[in-house]
């Protein structure tokens, strides 16, 4: 691959909003895996439509320069990470939307965020679920492109599952339209998903149509304490095994303190585990919500709080979202993703358990619990190149640990860089060929994002 002259760049697509100064492109260089080993890119290019990105493609095609696709940069594996000589193509300007209350769908540009999506949808009397915890800053093209998921997925499933169609710029600069805002559509290959988590390697997404619901009541939220990490893991298998909560999710002590440091809301320190639940359903709320406190007082739960005020309810919701930012404080992080089927969830949240205290690490562990989702935090100081060592050490084994346990290295953040070395250890040989296949078919001079994921 060539490196870029930016003038050629400038000089061949007119009008397009191209920044080459280094104190405005370092700003791009990395997402918020913060990978030290980013690339310098010769430009950014700030998309404004379909016709920018379909020129920059092209241009990209034909000089064999690399072209790494952004959405806001607040992913978490490296996906956005910039190549050295390549050009950042972000879609942030891309902010358009459109409602239609009949079809409860929208159609949306990339760069909206996620928030400014339900926000917009809001106003129809309908509700876009899919809530990442970065929902006020990701965007909705990098939620497509990540497969994002979120707080209310345990019972509303994650982004694809809100995804009937895309438009998307192939790296020659073909410009293709899949799916659409028809409920039911059986013709063809299902392109759309092949795009869906595709992590901006095998074309960028220009326009999203999306499946909505109606809005939903406030939730009714139950939060308990446990002395054991085991007791609350255990409780969360037995609500799943009789119903999906709104929302289950999981902080232990580590995030709670680190938490609780900057909210000081009051948070039980002295809690080994938290579990957040909610229910909103319409009907039979009451019922639920008696089911859940129970479920959580029959694993020892050390105390039981319920709130019908949805004030409490995303006070502790705020909590949890805000878990990253609160360790992220503590040190350098190496964030994990690692998911199991949820009857194996209790071996992997104790077994990581097991390899921090070996490797003698920080390593606070948050939860999309009810989709058996967890967030390995470890904490590391680079200055400190042994405890480094242990940490990466650690980053690997809890992974295997994941496989091992029939489950997945990344839920919802994507593979990235930090996460494909990992990766054909859980596809294997057949499954890695045919995922490079694709990609060769689609992007033969792997122009596209070339370093993640494959
Ligand atoms: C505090 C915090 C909490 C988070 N919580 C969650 C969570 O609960 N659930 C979750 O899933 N994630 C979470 N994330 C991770 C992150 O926000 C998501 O992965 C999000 O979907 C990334 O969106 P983005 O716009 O920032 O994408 P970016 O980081 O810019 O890009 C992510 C990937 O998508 C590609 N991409 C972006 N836009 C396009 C496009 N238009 N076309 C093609 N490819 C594109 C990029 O090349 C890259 O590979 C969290 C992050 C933070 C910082």
């Amino acid at each position: 691959m060539t490196a870029l002259d930016e003038r050629d760049l400038v000089t061949s697509i007119p009008n397009l909003l191209v920044l080459t100064d280094p104190d405005v492109t370092e700003g791009y260089r990395q997402d918020r895996a913060k990978d030290p080993d980013a690339g310098r890119p010769s430009a950014v290019v700030r998309a404004r439509s379909t016709d920018d990105v379909r020129a920059v493609l092209r241009w990209a095609t034909a000089a064999g320069v690399p072209v790494v696709p952004r959405g806001a940069g607040s992913g978490l594996s490296g996906g956005a990470t910039a190549v050295d000589g390549g050009i950042v193509l972000t879609t942030e300007l891309m902010r358009g939307i459109e409602v239609d209350p009949v079809t409860r769908t929208a159609v949306v540009q990339p760069g909206l965020t996620n928030a400014e999506v339900k926000r917009a949808v809001a106003e129809h009397g309908l509700w876009y679920p899919p809530d990442p915890s970065s929902f006020e800053f990701c965007s909705i093209g990098g939620n497509a492109a990540t497969n994002a998921g979120g707080l209310c997925c345990v019972k509303y499933g994650v982004t694809t599952d809100y995804i009937l169609g895309l438009e998307v710029v192939l790296a020659d600069g073909t410009v293709v339209r899949l799916g659409g805002p028809r409920l039911k559509d059986s013709a063809g290959l299902s392109l759309t998903k092949l795009f869906v988590g595709s992590e901006g390697t095998l074309g960028v997404i220009t326009e999203l149509t999306l499946r909505l619901l109606p809005a939903q009541p406030p939730a009714s939220t139950v939060v308990a304490s446990f002395s054991s990490v085991r007791d609350a893991t255990e409780a969360v298998c037995n609500i799943t095994r009789v119903m999906r909560p709104a929302m289950l999710e999981f902080m232990d002590h580590t995030a709670i303190a680190a938490v609780e440091r900057h909210l000081k809301m009051g948070l039980d320190l002295g809690a080994r585990a938290m579990l957040i639940a909610q229910s909103d359903a319409p009907g039979d709320r009451e019922n639920e919500m008696a089911f859940i406190a129970q479920a959580f007082a029959h694993a020892n739960a050390t105390d039981v709080f319920v709130t019908d005020d949805p004030n409490e309810g995303e006070a502790f919701t705020a909590a949890r979202r805000f878990a990253i930012p609160a360790v992220e404080r503590l040190g350098d992080l190496l964030l994990e993703d690692v998911g199991v089927p949820l009857p194996a969830l209790p071996a992997l949240v104790d077994g990581i358990e097991a390899i921090a205290a070996q490797r003698d690490i920080v390593c606070a562990v948050i939860a999309h619990a009810g989709d058996g989702n967890t967030h390995p935090l470890i904490v590391h100081d680079p200055a400190d190149p042994d405890q480094s060592r242990r940490a990466h050490l650690a980053f690997g084994e809890i992974m295997h640990l994941a496989l091992k346990l029939g489950g997945t290295i990344t839920g919802e953040h994507g593979v990235g860089r930090l996460k494909k070395a990992w990766l054909p250890d859980q596809l294997g040989p057949d499954v890695m060929e045919l995922t490079r296949r694709i990609k060769r078919a689609l992007d033969p001079q792997n122009i596209l994002n070339p370093g993640a994921v494959l």
